[in-house]
């Protein structure tokens, strides 16, 4: 399938709407990778490109989107996600559990000052009047197990719970009072990574 052939000046117009924050589409996309720089900003490849040749995000994949914009004045740009650089990480902690007698020699010529990566984080910005009314609702306790926070904040001696998600914002779940709970720390991180 070939996408559909656009102009810069279809390029700009799906710009302008999508800073104008128009979505004609339900659907959204699990993963945004790659970006179109223009003028020195970064947009999201796909949703531009669909409002700019009035398609849903997901009709075309990336390269046959890319197939029509090379033709133009703008630069890819690829985004690693922390959340991949971590799960390729657990991914390499397990193969080292699994390796014990190359991992001891690795240890012992390995490099003890630890090299850096630059990652970037989306996020979806939370409502603080919901995480407040969970707050309020748990009365100090955890709402899982039952038991009292685990401390309480030094600096207004408030207990110490996080409010989480039942449903999980990046499954689709809602930024709601009914959808949040308050848990202690242990609790939250078996809702994770149990
Ligand atoms: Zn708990
Ligand atoms: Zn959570």
């Amino acid at each position: 399938m070939t996408a559909p052939v656009i102009t810069m000046k279809q390029l700009l117009d799906g710009v302008e709407k999508y800073k104008a924050n128009v979505r004609p589409w339900t659907q959204t996309l699990n993963r945004v990778d790659w970006f179109l720089l223009i003028s020195g900003e970064l947009y999201p490849l796909k949703y531009t490109y669909a409002l700019a040749a009035d398609c849903p995000p997901s009709t075309y994949s990336t390269n046959q989107m890319k197939a029509v914009l090379k033709k133009l004045p703008v630069e890819f740009v690829s985004i690693k996600g922390q959340k991949d650089a971590q799960s390729s990480f657990f991914d390499e902690v397990e193969a080292a559990l699994k390796d014990s007698a190359k991992r001891q020699k690795r240890l012992k010529e390995a490099s003890q000052k630890p090299a850096m990566r630059l990652t970037y984080q989306a996020e979806f910005i939370r409502n603080a009047d919901v995480v407040a009314e969970v707050l309020v609702r748990a009365k100090g306790k955890c709402e899982c197990c039952g038991e009292s926070a685990p401390f309480l904040r030094s600096k207004d001696g408030s207990p110490y719970l996080e409010v989480h998600h039942k449903v999980f914002l990046s499954n689709g779940g809602e930024d709601s009072v009914e959808n949040a709970e308050a848990l202690c720390p242990n609790c939250h991180r078996e809702k994770h990574f149990g």
